[in-house]
């Protein structure tokens, strides 16, 4: 099978197909750089979604529950640490009118049953020692964790090489054999000559999942980028920094604080349609600094490390595009949107439940055909034919197909998450 696109979404299928005994090759030349390089890494499967998506949130608390094994089992499989942290996000108001915006978020993690509490002002910077005097209060959001991202990439991709997935560092132009009724994909034309003969193919190209060639028109996912950008700065070492994660509205504005344990601090992100544009404006990057140093006014010491653009693959419901198509063998695995780096592990096991399932006939990129869901190794540091043969996720991802988008979508919705900027 051949994957199209090495991002966290494309590399987490490419390991967990190639764990369960299938042959893979990953299109990409650039893998692990896109999207997945520029977020945050935060794991929180109410904090980034909007009232009314309910289904949506019933599937990133699933994908929450499935991060620490797969963390442990990345860890395993690569050697290297992800930087999972289960230590909990602080949410803080600046002012009157934010802080009734957090108490909405708060009540919005109890109805999920989520650990949460009200935190008084003196009770935040209790937790958190720099920040700002001024704060008004906030809320402890007990089960909103972290893990780092770019971590995470490398050690799928180191994973997806111990498992033996080739890379193939061209551009996947052409799904081929997927045009005309009843057709079937044979394989992908690389944008540089060549192609990869493949029995099944996974669209997982982030934002520019819908340009792939070949794709018929009714089934051509309507991803759109959504361009986000990230702040990456580091403290003095010998200096307090922040424990966990802070998520902040600053006067209506919201941003959020995320350390890591190698002493770095992101700081994020803003939320702009521009379409393929990915240069990183001043003005942008100001505002989030300026709200960011109003939490944490320490801040104006750090060191500046870098800035970062990346495009969100934005779906027009903000859900993934998950699921075989009508085209047998063509694989949508794309429009994560905000949440890609949280909906990775279950993106991935349901990818590869419906490659088990034998629907569609797997050709290694050498052209001889492979048993379906044939036995990958005794020791599987992955339980996924477990587990995926005890529950299906196919409910928790609303059909792919046209109906899918009708007007009702996503537009409209009142936003809820402090992430929003
Ligand atoms: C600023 C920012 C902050 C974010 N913060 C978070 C967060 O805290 N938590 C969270 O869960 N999510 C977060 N996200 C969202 C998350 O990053 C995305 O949903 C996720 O990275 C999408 O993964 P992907 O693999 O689909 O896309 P990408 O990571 O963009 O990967 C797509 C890959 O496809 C490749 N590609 C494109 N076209 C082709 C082609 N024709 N042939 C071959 N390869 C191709 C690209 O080179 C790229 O490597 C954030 C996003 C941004 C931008």
């Amino acid at each position: 099978m051949v994957v199209i696109g090495g991002g966290v979404i494309g590399l987490s299928i490419a390991w967990t197909a190639a764990v369960n005994g299938m042959a893979v090759t990953v299109v990409d030349p650039a893998p692990g750089r896109g999207a997945s390089w520029a977020a945050a890494g935060m794991l929180a499967p109410v904090g980034e979604a909007y009232y009314g998506e309910e289904a949506l949130i019933a599937l990133n608390l699933r994908a929450s529950r499935e991060w620490p094994e797969f963390a442990r089992a990345l860890e395993t499989a690569s050697g290297e640490s992800v930087g999972y942290r289960a230590d909990g996000t602080l949410l803080v108001a600046m002012d009157p009118s934010d802080q009734a915006a957090t108490d909405d978020v708060l009540g919005f993690h109890l109805g999920h049953g989520l650990g949460a509490r009200r935190l008084s002002a003196r009770e935040c910077r209790g937790e958190e020692p720099l920040l700002a005097p001024g704060i008004k209060g906030g809320a402890e959001l007990a089960d909103d964790h972290q893990v780092d991202n770019r971590r995470v990439v490398d050690a799928l991709a180191g994973a997806c090489r111990a498992h033996r997935v080739a890379f193939s560092d061209d551009e996947a132009s052409d799904v081929d054999g997927g045009d005309g009724d009843g057709g079937r994909v044979t394989g992908v034309t690389l944008r540089h000559g060549g192609r990869l003969a493949a029995g099944a193919v996974v669209v997982a190209a982030g934002c520019r999942s819908g340009q792939i060639g070949g794709i018929p028109e009714a089934i051509r996912p309507p991803v759109r980028p959504v361009k986000g950008i990230t702040v990456r700065l580091r403290g003095d070492s010998r200096g307090p920094s922040l424990r966990r994660t802070v998520r902040g509205m600053v006067h209506g504005r919201s941003c959020y604080l995320v350390p890591r344990r190698d002493g770095t601090l992101v700081v994020g992100a803003t939320v702009e349609e521009q379409g393929f544009d990915l240069s990183v404006r001043i003005g942008a990057v100001s505002d989030l600094l300026d709200d960011a140093r109003q939490l944490v006014p320490a801040l104006d010491e750090y060191e500046l490390l870098e800035s970062t653009a990346g495009l969100r693959p934005g779906s027009p419901d903000n859900a993934p595009i998950v699921g075989q198509t009508h085209v047998a063998g063509l694989i949508m695995a794309t429009g994560h949107y905000r949440n890609g780096i949280l909906l990775a592990p279950v993106t991935a096991y349901e990818v590869t439940r419906i490659l088990l399932s034998g629907a569609v006939g797997l050709i290694g990129p050498d052209g001889h055909e492979e048993a379906a869901g044939q036995a990958g190794s005794a020791e599987r540091p992955v339980k996924i034919g477990d587990r995926l043969h005890e529950t299906s996720l196919m409910g928790a991802f609303a059909p792919f197909g046209p109906d899918r988008f009708a007007p009702a979508g996503g537009a409209g919705r009142a936003p809820l998450s402090v992430g929003d900027r």
